[in-house]
């Protein structure tokens, strides 16, 4: 009780309060404040608290217990009696206030008794307790001074308490949150919980303090660090043999197999001797060991090429990742010296890493002995002392055919002769000669066939370059040597003697179409072609959610983590994060979340992207881990693409790739679209926007919902025939007549190169849609972006082909991209300068105005044009200055002088 009498000194009259101690009910004794000034008419009678500090508390409560008299009960007392008093508050600072003037004060209520004024006898008085309580709020100062106002009643002051309420410390979700005092009106307070001992925070936990003292909806927790788990309110240490990895797991459990921990606490167990864990394998994986030997070894020669079978090692080491890798060591004629093979011989599919036990290996020495080592390895062979499992296979090769080019020239005609094989593999049945004019090869060729081993080839173009090629049949099959040679034929007759430097070139099987020979070759085998899959479109389904769950793994949303949001979809946010599943690697993710109040068919449409992506398996398509449907929010789990789209990507590193670096980016789409063409799956929207990058520059294809081409696209416009189609991408017959096909991805697919080539510039730059389709009609097509090689602009215009089966297949793109990247001398050749003109003309169009009306009329007059002219001419975007100088710059050295 903060309660003191004082006097008043002001007013009128001096107080007529009184201190007065009475015995209550049971005979404690005990302090009143009374004033009972009945008979007198204009009583003001102040009674005043001592400074009460308010400790923090912005809302404060005042429990008043008093007796009132009531004006009947006295006789002959005047009207003025009254039955209520007044209670005041002064805020303040300062603490030694000895006065305040009544003006000053805040009334906080009056008060008056109860309706009934049962008698109680305290002593020799009757009195009535009456308890009444009020609060003051938002206080700021320091403290306060209560004050009581009598206007002339009969009143005994018995009790003030004064108090304030606070939220109890308390521990939740591993958080401990303090005591806290509760804030001014209805406010809540917010409230950071410490994480207790051996935790960390999860998500950052918090709680609000209410203004009645009690906790409110807690958010975030913290979990127990690595080698500890959970116990009601604390964290408490794993016990040996049994330990915790990840925060995130909940406790404590067993060490896996050959392994063991000795101590308390433990966030992992150690392998037991001879037993490893690679650095990807789960902490809750067994230690494993490395495999033993492989097995059954086989091999089967074919001329110069071998190949080896074998059967897995019997003992794995408990892992499943196993591998295999060869050495192959050539031996000299009595085995004793073998050295490396080195990089003339060639494995099939590869020489080290092989997934599956069978290899073949070609382009090996006639007549020679090898020796091959085949190794196998798992995860932990790398960190395993012991030697390799391994065991040895010695083959020795042959030849059956190999013939030697002779000839003989004349004006239109030459004379072939050659040599049979050595030790020919049976009886050679005929030989074959194909030759083609060189630079045609593919298209024309002629095959010719003769026993003997001598032919005279007339009928010859003069002046041409022919490639000749001749091989040998027995009554096994052909030979696989074939011997090449170009011969040009002179105009006038002339006899050289030609100095023979043969090309000898395995040769493939079916014989066309010829193989370059700079090719690695390879030896025939069965091989076994997947089967071709078709996409499943989830409208299929009677039931979409069976859909989903054909095509999506549900995922359990505990081992998901949400770090930050990273992007906005059509349905909600699209955060970053990680998803740590059983046994598996933590990786990040991609979720996207599908956003409160969605209706049945949103749900719909947002997880049908999911039962899309799910059927694709593939490095160029954007893959799925999965759903989480089973509770809210309903999220979508894709694999994390570091460098976001690929549009605002290659925007940020404008100039700043090499030429093959961009057209590995273009081979991995075309990739991806081969794919998803190959599964009949049409993407509609394919766009430098819908492709992510990842940190190694992958591209991949995404963005796979039914309802995406409708509304998600921002730059999808309604066309006249209804439905929404991003203009500026879309072939003219999706767009006139809706026929989405392959083929018309494969004309976004051409818009996708232009726009990787300039660094994402805008299609059609700020034409208007309208105006691209006019344009696209009259036959008009994008230039080739700045330094774009020739080779590239002429695959956009054969993807912008007008009739659609005449525009190259995503194999095809996939192919002609793969032998400009092996043969780059291809990309040297920068697109001419009638497109720097068309490009320059483009840009130049939307300023029309401003270059006509500063006098610039022909192309020749602003050639020289510099860039504060540009500036005056309210050409004021960087990006557009830069084309038009290196435009007009281009032009300049190229002596171009064109009236427009
Ligand atoms: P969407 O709804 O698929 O168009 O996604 C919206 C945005 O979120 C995209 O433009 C990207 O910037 C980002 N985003 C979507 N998926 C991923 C992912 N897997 N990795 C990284 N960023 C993504």
């Amino acid at each position: 009780h903060k309660w003191k009498q004082m006097a008043i000194y002001e007013g009128r009259q001096s107080s007529s309060w009184e201190e007065i101690s009475v015995m209550d009910e049971r005979n404690t004794p005990m302090r009143t404040y009374q004033v009972c000034n009945v008979m007198e008419a204009s009583q003001n009678n102040w009674l005043r608290t001592r400074h009460i500090a308010r400790d923090g508390a912005q809302r404060v409560y005042i429990e008043i217990k008093f007796t009132l008299r009531d004006c009947n009960s006295l006789p002959g007392v005047p009207g003025t009696c009254k039955e209520t008093f007044n209670m005041f508050y002064y805020e303040s600072n300062n603490a030694n206030l000895w006065f305040i003037k009544e003006s000053q004060y805040i009334k906080i209520d009056t008060i008056a008794a109860d309706e009934s004024f049962t008698q109680v006898d305290v002593g020799d008085r009757v009195m009535k307790l009456n308890t009444e309580v009020r609060d003051i709020s938002n206080l700021s100062k320091k403290g306060f001074y209560l004050a009581f106002q009598d206007l002339g009643a009969c009143i005994a002051l018995v009790s003030v308490r004064v108090f304030y309420k606070k939220c109890p410390l308390t521990v939740l979700n591993l958080a401990q949150f303090p005591d806290t005092v509760t804030g001014g009106d209805s406010a809540l307070v917010e409230v950071r919980g410490l994480c207790v001992n051996a935790s960390e925070e999860f998500e950052a936990p918090r709680m609000y303090c209410s203004a009645d003292g009690g906790w409110l909806v807690p958010i975030g927790r913290c979990v127990c660090k690595p080698g500890y788990e959970e116990q009601k309110d604390f964290c408490q240490p794993c016990r040996p043999g049994s330990y915790k990895a990840s925060a995130t797991d909940a406790y404590c459990t067993k060490c896996p197999p050959h392994s063991s921990s000795h101590l308390e606490r433990a966030s992992e167990c150690v392998c037991e001797k001879g037993f490893h864990r690679a650095e990807t394998d789960p902490r809750s994986m067994a230690c494993t060991r490395p495999p033993s030997a492989p097995e059954n070894t086989i091999s089967t020669v074919n001329e110069t090429c071998v190949t080896l079978e074998w059967s897995p090692p019997r003992d794995t080491g408990g892992r499943g990742d196993i591998t295999y890798s060869l050495r192959c060591r050539k031996c000299s004629g009595d085995d004793v010296k073998c050295a490396p093979c080195g990089s003339g011989v060639h494995f099939v599919p590869r020489q080290f890493g092989l997934s599956v036990a069978m290899v073949m290996v070609t382009d090996l020495q006639p007549h020679s002995n090898y020796s091959f080592t085949i190794e196998s390895l798992n995860g932990v062979s790398d960190l395993s002392p012991t030697p390799r499992g391994a065991v040895m296979v010695n083959v020795t090769t042959s030849q059956t055919v190999s013939v030697v080019l002779k000839e003989r020239r004349s004006k239109d005609s030459i004379t072939l002769a050659w040599q049979g094989p050595d030790r020919p593999n049976g009886a050679i049945v005929e030989y074959e000669v194909i030759y083609y004019e060189k630079n045609q090869r593919e298209q024309n060729y002629t095959v010719l066939k003769t026993r003997s081993n001598v032919m005279t080839v007339d009928g010859l173009k003069p002046g041409t370059t022919y490639v000749f090629r001749v091989r040998a049949r027995t009554e096994g099959g052909y030979g696989r040597l074939l011997t090449s040679r170009s011969v040009s034929l002179l105009s006038s007759f002339a006899s050289l003697s030609l100095s023979l430097s043969l090309s000898l070139s395995l040769f493939l099987s079916p014989i066309f179409p010829l193989s370059p020979p700079s090719l690695p070759s390879l030896c025939l085998s069965p091989v076994k072609l997947p089967g071709s899959k078709t996409y499943i479109h989830p409208h299929t389904y009677e039931d979409p959610n069976q859909a989903v769950r054909d095509f999506a793994k549900e995922i359990d949303a505990s081992s998901i983590r949400i770090e930050r949001v990273i992007g906005a979809g059509e349905f909600g946010e699209v955060c970053s994060g990680r998803l740590r599943l059983q046994g598996k690697r933590e990786i990040y993710v991609a979720i996207k979340s599908l956003k409160a109040g969605y209706s049945d068919k949103q749900r719909r449409d947002f997880l049908s992207e999911a039962s899309i992506m799910g059927q694709f398996d593939h490095p160029n398509i954007i893959r799925l881990e999965g759903v989480v449907t089973r509770c809210k929010p309903v999220m979508i789990i894709t694999e994390f693409m570091e460098n976001g789209s690929l549009d605002t990507f290659l925007k940020k590193h404008d100039g700043q790739f090499t030429v093959i670096q961009l057209v590995g980016m273009l081979r991995g789409i075309a990739s991806g679209m081969k794919y998803l063409s190959d599964m009949s799956y049409v993407h509609r929207d394919l766009a430098a926007r819908n492709i992510l990058v990842n940190s190694n520059l992958v591209c991949k294809v995404s963005d796979f919902g039914l309802s995406r081409v409708l509304e998600d696209d921002p730059e999808a416009a309604y066309t006249t025939r209804g439905g929404k189609i991003p203009i500026r991408w879309t072939s003219p017959e999706a767009i006139a007549y809706r026929k989405f096909t392959s083929a018309s991805d494969v004309w976004s697919y051409g818009i996708v190169m232009w726009e990787v080539v300039s660094y994402g510039e805008r299609p059609y730059w700020e034409m208007s849609n309208q105006d691209v389709i006019k344009a696209i009609d009259e036959g008009y097509r994008l230039p080739a972006p700045m330094d774009c090689p020739v080779v590239l602009h002429q695959l956009m215009l054969d993807c912008w082909e007008k009739g659609r089966s005449e525009r190259p297949k995503f194999g095809q793109i996939v192919t002609t991209l793969d032998k400009l990247i092996r043969n780059p001398a291809r990309l040297r050749e920068l697109a001419n300068s009638s497109n720097k003109l068309l490009e320059l003309n483009v840009y130049m169009g939307q300023y029309k105005e401003n270059f006509s009306s500063a006098g610039y009329v022909t192309l020749d007059s602003v050639l020289y044009i510099t860039i504060s002219e540009l500036i005056k001419m309210d050409v004021t975007l960087a990006g557009h200055q830069k084309k038009i100088l290196s435009s007009v710059q281009s032009l300049q050295t190229q002596g171009t002088h064109v009236q427009v």
